[in-house]
């Protein structure tokens, strides 16, 4: 029987193990596309289903990654041919569903997006779920209504992978951006990527006032709880907050003030189960407002066996910008 590399987790008495194994072909899950996997990359929730810090993995064994890019080996999907270059991300991808760091994968057709044109897979990896869920988020701010004349905008968690892509995409777009970070350290990474204004992590994790000065007309936040907080009540009148993260911590001790004081709105940021059509204007997008060169400037590359050490670095806030893992 024909076995694939795959970073595998399995239940343990004491809690989960997760570790390079020969993962048997057979024992592949449901799906009408079957794809030889060639990268994906390294994601938060990645480093929670590895470590195990987090109940991210919901079946036994698992393959872990929730994003990938590869060539179609096989389907009987309308939509896709053997060779056809597709992305994958979320949907359940190694929490509920075998997923990415595999050398094969077999996933349902209506997950896929076509790999745009002019994007190499690993250029689309180098961007991956943080760099889709960073362009969901600037979707929803535009939606509302936001430009660059209505005044600055604030990132947090600005040195992560989310955190990178929305500073250099939200630049890109003309906006004056605040980047929020715990590394100054990373302050001249942070300005090479278009960030205007570099703000030390302490100044969002004090004391939360009900209202404070109004600051940013907009923000796009990836680390929840103390800092999503200060961020809604620092918002300018009828300004607007994409939500998409929890580095911080899952609580949001927030009042409704912003909300009813200054018609500040919170918009949810959900990659995993956004429909396919929003996916697909996400991506398109990508392939040209999000500068190359300041995307190869975050991205580093790993191999499979290199997950473990990385997974954890992850949690520990110390992965800067992107992480790229080679497959096939
Ligand atoms: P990263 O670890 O790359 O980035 C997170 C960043 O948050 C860190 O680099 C650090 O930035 C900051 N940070 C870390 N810990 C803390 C802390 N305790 N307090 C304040 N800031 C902190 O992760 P990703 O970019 O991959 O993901 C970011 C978040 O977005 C995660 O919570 C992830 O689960 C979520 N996410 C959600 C998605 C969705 O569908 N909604 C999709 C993708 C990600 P710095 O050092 O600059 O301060």
């Amino acid at each position: 029987m024909a076995t694939f590399k795959a970073m595998v987790v399995e239940k343990t008495e004491t809690g989960t193990q997760a570790g390079l194994a020969d993962f048997d072909e057979a024992n592949l899950m449901d799906g009408d596309v079957t794809v030889a996997v060639e990268y994906s990359t390294l994601n938060y929730k990645d480093g929670l289903a590895i470590t195990g810090k987090s109940p991210v993995v919901r079946r036994f064994p698992m393959i872990a990654g929730v994003d990938f890019v590869g060539t179609v080996t096989s389907s009987s999907h309308p939509d896709w041919r053997p060779g056809d270059k597709v992305i994958c991300n979320g949907w359940g991808l190694g929490e509920t569903h075998l997923g990415a760091y595999a050398e094969i994968a077999r996933v349902k057709g209506d997950w896929l997006v076509r790999l745009p044109a002019s994007m190499s897979p690993r250029v689309a990896m180098a961007i991956g779920t943080a760099g889709y869920t960073a362009m969901l988020s600037l979707i929803a701010l535009e939606r509302h209504g936001l430009t660059p004349a209505n005044g600055p905008v604030v990132v947090t968690g600005a040195a992560g992978g989310v955190g990178s892509v929305a500073v250099a995409l939200l630049a890109q777009r003309g906006y004056s951006v605040a980047a929020v970070t715990g590394r100054p350290e990373q302050a001249d990474y942070l300005k090479s990527l278009g960030a205007t204004e570099i703000l030390e992590r302490a100044a969002l994790t004090g004391p939360v006032k009900m209202l404070a000065k109004e600051r940013f007309a907009g923000g796009i936040d990836s680390v929840g709880s103390t800092t999503l907080a200060n961020l809604l009540s620092m918002t300018r009148y009828g300004g607007a907050v994409a939500a998409c993260g929890l580095a911080g911590g899952m609580e949001l001790p927030t009042s409704v003030a912003p909300f009813i004081l200054r018609g500040v709105c919170l918009y949810g940021i959900d990659s995993v189960m956004c429909p396919l059509p929003k996916r697909q204007e996400a991506w398109k997008r990508l392939e040209t407002e999000l500068d190359r060169h300041k995307l190869a400037e975050m991205t580093e590359e790993i191999a499979l066996t290199e997950l473990p050490e990385q997974a954890v670095a992850i949690l520990a806030g110390q992965v800067r910008g992107r992480i790229v893992v080679k497959i096939g």
